[in-house]
């Protein structure tokens, strides 16, 4: 490819994010919505001096979906976002003016007062965390919005506790992260850049200031042994214990590993190890029901399904076992307002 083919390559699959146009909501009728007030809401409003906040605490918030930046810098081994699987994206991300101008205008236009940055990793870098906290706290943003955020555990494990109150001050009530599994070596197997202890230290310290946590996990990871399975089990226990001792909650979303075409860990399947592409691709419905986790499971059925093969040691009727007890439990926890973060 000569230089001028690659430059229009590349404006055409990574233009200047700043330049676009904000969502027109039109094309998106269940966005924004109405979500149901919950306790975190009551709690934020009742330390803010602010209407707005306070209605939402009754009503519900109206929430919208927003995406803050696109891409991420990491090489996660099963996730189609990761760097390697996206050679022609360029990671952008949107200045912190852009991005409260769509924020104002979601007000403005639909009474919006809760926003979901749905990014692929939207606190994904230390300084542009910075970059946009101060632009947040100049425009007041805490005093009159909520908003949930994509994470990283290992950056949030770096900012300093100053740095978590300004997050707080500024109205994020929950971060989604990538916890994956309570057993460092397969933490490592996956190239997550995490430890299990440091999740549970940043889980604390987010807890402990109010916001709110919705961790993921992978259950079967290639690899992934009976004792780094109950590695995991143990890790959930244990976050949900810490929740239960902080003012945050905890949310633990559990799936069973999937591998996805152009992912680190496809290219591991299917050119070291052997695994014949359309195998990995015969994705099937899983019925978790007979574990005793329908209503659990009630939203999740999209996610339901698998290819049927143990890529680890334990069997796969074992792995669903062990997700829907977990899933049960959550929704247990939430049945009874622990964890119900938003
Ligand atoms: S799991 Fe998250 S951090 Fe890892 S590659 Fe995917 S988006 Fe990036």
């Amino acid at each position: 490819m000569g230089v001028a083919e690659a430059r229009t390559r590349a404006r055409m699959l990574g233009p200047d994010i700043d330049s676009l146009p904000y969502v027109d909501r039109a094309f998106l009728p269940q966005d924004p919505y109405r979500a149901a007030p919950t306790p975190v809401d009551r709690r934020i409003a009742a330390r803010r001096d602010s209407r707005r906040l306070a209605a939402a605490a009754v009503r519900g918030h109206l929430e919208a979906n927003i995406v803050g930046s696109r891409g991420c810098p990491y090489n996660c081994g099963f996730c189609g976002a990761a760097w390697s699987a996206n050679p022609d994206v360029r990671i952008r991300v949107r200045s912190p003016e852009n991005v409260i101008g769509e924020l104002e205008a979601l007000h403005d236009e639909y009474g919006v007062s809760a926003f979901r940055f749905v990014d692929d990793l939207f606190l994904g870098v230390r300084d542009v965390i910075h970059r946009h906290m101060r632009a947040f706290a100049g425009h007041g943003i805490g005093e009159k919005y909520v908003w949930d955020a994509t994470g990283r555990i290992n950056v949030l494990d770096r900012l300093e506790d100053r740095d978590l109150d300004v997050l707080a001050a500024n109205g994020l009530r929950e971060v989604a992260l990538g916890i994956e599994s309570g057993s460092d070596r397969m933490l490592q197997v996956m190239d997550k850049r995490i430890t299990a202890a440091m999740t549970e230290d940043v889980t604390r310290r987010l807890l402990r200031r109010g916001i709110g946590v919705k961790g993921y996990f992978i259950l079967g990871y290639p690899g992934e042994t009976r004792a780094d399975l109950d590695a995991t089990v143990r890790h959930i226990r244990k976050l949900w214990d810490l929740a239960d001792r902080s003012p945050g909650g905890i949310r633990a979303s559990v799936f069973e590993f999937r591998p996805y075409p152009g992912t680190p860990v496809w290219k591991t399947l299917t050119e070291e190890q052997g695994y014949a592409p359309d195998d990995l691709l015969a994705y099937a419905d899983v019925d978790l029901t007979r574990d005793g986790a329908d209503e659990s499971m009630r939203q999740r059925d999209e996610f339901n399904f698998s290819v049927g093969i143990p890529f680890g040691e334990v069997p796969v009727e074992q792995l669903r076992a062990t997700l829907a007890l977990l899933t049960r439990e959550q929704h247990e926890r939430d049945q009874a307002g622990l964890g119900t973060a938003a």
